[in-house]
């Protein structure tokens, strides 16, 4: 097959098949997902042009990888043999902010962090913030109903999207939602293709819900000397009501490979560290009352502080973590969610998988949402029995999630990585139910098939 009569119906350097060039577009961020060789990637401009390529998609029977930024870590957007790697990374254009409404309508391949500083000179934020807010594009976050830090207050993806303007397989323009917070007119096809992981059609701009930046933020961290004592703290901090806008956590191999990463005096025997932050008036009130609670639990060290500059860095230690990690060599990060009650018991079971596989987990998370990444640290990609081993340990997490009432996957979608797993935890007549709306959406199969379910 070639792609010369695509080609003519496209401006120029809209199709690639230089394979030096179309090498950079063959991975996402899931070290274990092998890449196949793709056709060619697609760099479209307009959701005209994505309506071209979907057509001459369907009409060519051609496999179709949606890709924004590659930082998947599901083996979602990494290439097929055969392929075209639709890339939204120059639909970048945020057409429109209305502060009155706090709206702002962006395209796909815009980048997370880039919403948030265009909003924040109106007052407003945009909430949901993955690790890989700097890198990572809104289409990207939207087809894997990205998390983040502020989800245990403001809810994912999902909880700030009004919209979407999603090309179909045949080439339709399909618009979603409204412009309104209030919207029950039909079935709900926003929530439909949040998630969907490019199994569905591409995604080309989305409405997003923004909110009034908190007035004040202020900051907490505690450390332990035991894992289990950490978790009872964090039930304790969950019992007590309280609403922080962020509540983190990271073990002892985190925390060491971040300070290795970058210096950031952390305590590097603390077996857990539990950083928050709470925000609004009564913000420092609020983190200093978690600090206390923290204490009474058995905390070695608590504090807060309202200091921007202390903030930040503790904020910042968090956030490298998944950079840290993936920096000592190849890691698989994991993610598994559990109702938040039983995280405790979770990161004991992570230990112990650890122990009986050999391979070295360094686990990091959103505790205040019971979403937790074990991250797999292995030595050499080439190492079969590794790669088994790490397979095991995956596997075992993930049913240890399952068998705590949780799921297998809390935030980074199934791709092609968890897909083995996914019917032990939502049942037969689920996988039927996905199967037939996508076989009404995508009749021919075209859309990232084998991955997301
Ligand atoms: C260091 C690090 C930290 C991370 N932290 C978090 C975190 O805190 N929370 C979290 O949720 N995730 C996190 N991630 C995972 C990842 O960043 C998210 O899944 C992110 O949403 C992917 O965005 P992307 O633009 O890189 O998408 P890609 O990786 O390019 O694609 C991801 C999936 O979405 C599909 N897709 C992409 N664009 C479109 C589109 N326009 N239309 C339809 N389908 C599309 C792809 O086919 C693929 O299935 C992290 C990753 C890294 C490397």
């Amino acid at each position: 097959m070639n792609v010369d009569s695509l080609r003519e119906q496209l401006p120029a350097g809209s199709v690639v098949t230089d394979p030096d060039t179309m090498e950079g577009y063959r991975r996402d961020s899931a070290d274990l997902v092998p890449p196949g060789k793709p056709l060619a990637v697609l760099r479209p401009t307009t959701v005209d042009e994505v309506s071209t390529i979907m057509r001459w998609a369907t009409a060519n029977s051609i496999v179709v990888v949606a890709r924004g930024a590659g930082t998947g870590l599901a083996g979602g957007a990494t290439a097929l043999d055969g392929c075209l790697v639709l890339s939204l990374e120059k639909m970048t254009s945020i057409r429109e902010i209305d502060v009155a409404n706090q709206i702002a309508v962006v395209e796909a391949g815009v980048v997370n962090a880039d919403v948030g500083r265009a909003v924040a000179q109106h007052g407003l934020f945009y909430p949901p913030d993955p690790g890989s807010f700097e890198v990572s594009t809104i289409g990207g976050n939207l087809a894997t109903n990205a998390g983040g830090m502020r989800c245990v207050k403001y809810g994912v993806t999902r909880n700030s999207v009004l919209g979407l303007e999603v090309v179909l397989p045949d080439g339709r323009v399909l618009h979603t939602g409204a412009r309104t917070v209030k919207n029950v007119a039909g079935l709900d096809l926003t929530h439909l293709f949040i998630g969907s992981e490019g199994t569905l059609g591409v995604i080309t701009s989305a409405t997003l819900r923004l909110r009034p930046r908190p007035t004040s933020t202020a900051t907490f961290v505690a450390g332990f000397a035991d894992l289990a004592v950490g978790g009872q703290a964090l039930n304790a901090i969950f019992a007590s009501g309280s609403v922080p806008s962020m509540l983190e956590l990271m073990d002892n191999a985190t925390i060491n490979a971040v300070e290795d990463y970058r210096r950031m005096d952390l305590d590097r025997d603390a077996a857990l560290l539990i950083i928050g932050q709470a925000d609004g008036d009564s913000a420092l009130a609020e983190a200093e009352a978690i600090a206390e609670l923290c204490e009474t639990h058995g905390a070695e060290f608590a504090m807060a502080t309202d200091d921007p500059t202390e903030s930040e860095m503790l904020v910042q230690a968090r956030r490298l973590a998944g950079w840290a990690t993936m920096e000592q060599g190849p890691t698989v990060i994991e993610d598994v969610g559990v109702p938040r009650t039983r995280l405790a018991e979770l990161l004991e079971r992570i230990h112990r998988v650890s122990a009986d596989t050999g391979i070295r987990i360094a686990t990091v998370g959103h505790a205040g949402d019971g979403n937790v990444h074990p991250m797999l640290l292995l030595t050499d990609l080439a190492d079969a029995d590794e790669q088994r081993r790490a397979l095991v340990a995956a596997e075992n997490i993930c049913s240890a999630a399952i068998e705590l009432g949780g799921t297998i996957t809390g935030e980074h979608g199934v791709g092609e990585l968890k897909l083995p797993w996914l019917e032990q935890q939502v049942g037969s007549t689920s996988m039927d139910v996905q199967r037939r709306i996508k076989a009404a959406l995508d009749p021919a199969a075209i859309m990232n098939p084998g991955r997301g379910f």
